[in-house]
C-alpha cells in the first residue's frame, strides 16, 4: 500500500468490476440524473496546487448502496500545457481512478460513473478528499508537464445541475473544431487502447471522421495526447493504403488492428457495421443495431432507460457489444460520430437509421435530413418490430424507396 493513502494504487487494478453486491456507494451512472466531469487548463496563479474542495456531502455522509450525483472539476497549470491537452488530461481520470484499489470508472464527460467498493471503504476510502489526493499525486507523477493541479467535487445536485451546460458547451466546442476535416487532409490516424483493462481486444482508431467510441476523444486530442505522452495508450496510426474508400478500409488500421487485438482481428472498417466492423470495448456512447424485419438500423445511447423494439435494453445489448469484439450488425460508438459525413457510409449512413429514441432525435435534428427526421420513429412510434415495420411502411421511410443521399 502506499503509505500516504488508504487503498493502494497500480496498475494492477485496472481491469476490476465493482458489482453491485460489492459496492459501498456509486457516483453518476444512469441512476444519477446529473454527472459530469471537466478539466480546466489556467494560468499557474489561478491554481492552488494541492487544493481539494468537496461540495455537498461528502461518502462518508452518505447512505450505503445509493447513487449520488457528481461533478469533478479538475484545474490544471503547467507552463507546456496547451489548451488542445484539456480532454487528453481529462480521459486520464478513466485510468487513473481505474488504478486505485476499490474504486472503477467507466465512461466520461456527462456520462461519468464511479464506483466504490465496501471493502476500500473498510480499508478507509471514506471521503472524496483521499480520492482527490491520489489524482493528484498520478497526475503529477505520471505526466510531468502537469505542474500545478486542484480538484473539485461537487455532490449536491443542484450545483451539479448548475454548471452542466457550461461543461456541455465546451465538449461541444471541441467536437466542433473536427468540422471540415476530413480523413483525405491528414497524414495519419490515431489509436487508443486505454479500454483494454476491461476489453482486451479493442483498439480504438480515430480518424477526423470519426471520434473514439467513448466521444471523448477527437483526432485533435488524439494528436494532442500522442505529443503530450507518446509511451502513452494513445499513438500514431499510419494510414498506409486506402483499400476501400466507401467502407473505410486503410492498410494501416488493419496492421495495428491485428497487432493492438493481439491476432485476434486482422481488417477494420471504419465506416460499416458490417463483416469487419470497429471494434466495440464497454466505453460506447451509443450502439447502432441492425434491425432485420426492417433492413435498417436502430441507434440507442446509455441513458435510455426502456427497451428498444428488439426487446432488449441498453445494458443487455452492450454486454454483447463490448468486450473487445467485432460484433457484426451492433457497433458501439460515440453519438457524434453520427454528425460524420462518413458515418456508415458503406450500409447507407443516417439514411438507413429507422428508430432512435426522442431525445437523441431532437439532439441531432441539425444532422438528420430534413426529409428522414420525421420518417425514424422513436419510442413513441413504435415499442416492437412489428410497430416499426408498420410505421417505416406507413411514413414511406426513404431506405425502403430507396431515396438516399449520401454526402
Ligand atoms: S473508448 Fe477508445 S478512446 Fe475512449 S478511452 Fe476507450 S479506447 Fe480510449
Amino acid at each position: 500500500m502506499t503509505e500516504a493513502f488508504p487503498v493502494d494504487i497500480g496498475p494492477q487494478y485496472e481491469g476490476d468490476v465493482i458489482r453491485k453486491a460489492d459496492l459501498y456507494v456509486e457516483f453518476g451512472g444512469p441512476k444519477a440524473k446529473s454527472k459530469f466531469e471537466l478539466v480546466t487548463l489556467n494560468s499557474p496563479a489561478e491554481v492552488e496546487h494541492g487544493r481539494i474542495e468537496v461540495i455537498g456531502p461528502d461518502i462518508f455522509e452518505l447512505e450505503e448502496g445509493g447513487s449520488y450525483p457528481l461533478a469533478i472539476l479538475i484545474d490544471v497549470a503547467g507552463e507546456r500545457l496547451e489548451k488542445e491537452t484539456e480532454p487528453v488530461i481529462e480521459r486520464r481520470i478513466h485510468m487513473y481512478t481505474n488504478y486505485i484499489q476499490g474504486l472503477y470508472h467507466m465512461n466520461q464527460r456527462e456520462d461519468a460513473w464511479v464506483r466504490l467498493s465496501k471493502d476500500a471503504y473498510k480499508m478507509g476510502l471514506k471521503s472524496l478528499r483521499d480520492f482527490g489526493k491520489i489524482l493528484i499525486f498520478l497526475y503529477t507523477s505520471e505526466l510531468s508537464v502537469i505542474e500545478r493541479v486542484a480538484i473539485t467535487f461537487i455532490t449536491d445536485e443542484k450545483r451539479v445541475q448548475e454548471l452542466l451546460p457550461h461543461a456541455l458547451e465546451v465538449y461541444h466546442a471541441r467536437d466542433e473544431r473536427l468540422k471540415g476535416l476530413r480523413e483525405e487532409d491528414v497524414d495519419q490516424f490515431y489509436g487508443c487502447v486505454l479500454c483494454q483493462s476491461f476489453a482486451p481486444t479493442h483498439a480504438c482508431i480515430i480518424t477526423p471522421e470519426r471520434l473514439s467510441l467513448c466521444g471523448a476523444i477527437n483526432w485533435f486530442d488524439g494528436r494532442a495526447a500522442y505529443q503530450l505522452d507518446p509511451e502513452g495508450p494513445i499513438f500514431e496510426v499510419p494510414k498506409g493504403e486506402l483499400l476501400d474508400p466507401v467502407k473505410g478500409e486503410y492498410s494501416g488500421a488493419n496492421q495495428v488492428i491485428a497487432e493492438r487485438s493481439l491476432g485476434q482481428y486482422n481488417r477494420v472498417y471504419l465506416h460499416s457495421a458490417f463483416e469487419h466492423p470497429h471494434t466495440s470495448c464497454g466505453c460506447f456512447q451509443s450502439i447502432c443495431f441492425y434491425i432485420p424485419e426492417v433492413d435498417g438500423f436502430g441507434v440507442v445511447h446509455r441513458d435510455f432507460a426502456g427497451k428498444t423494439p428488439i426487446g432488449a435494453s441498453f445494458s443487455t445489448m452492450a454486454g454483447n457489444t463490448g468486450g473487445g469484439r467485432q460484433a457484426e450488425g451492433s457497433l458501439g460508438m460515440a453519438l457524434e460520430y453520427m454528425r460524420s459525413p462518413k458515418f456508415l457510409r458503406a450500409d447507407g449512413g443516417l439514411y438507413r437509421v429507422m428508430w432512435m429514441p426522442k431525445e437523441i432525435k431532437e439532439r441531432y435534428r441539425d444532422v438528420i435530413p430534413e426529409n428522414l427526421y420525421d420518417k425514424i420513429a422513436t419510442e413513441e412510434n413504435a415499442t416492437n418490430t412489428d410497430e416499426l415495420v408498420e410505421f417505416v411502411d406507413k411514413v414511406g421511410h426513404p431506405w425502403l424507396r430507396g431515396e438516399v443521399e449520401l454526402p
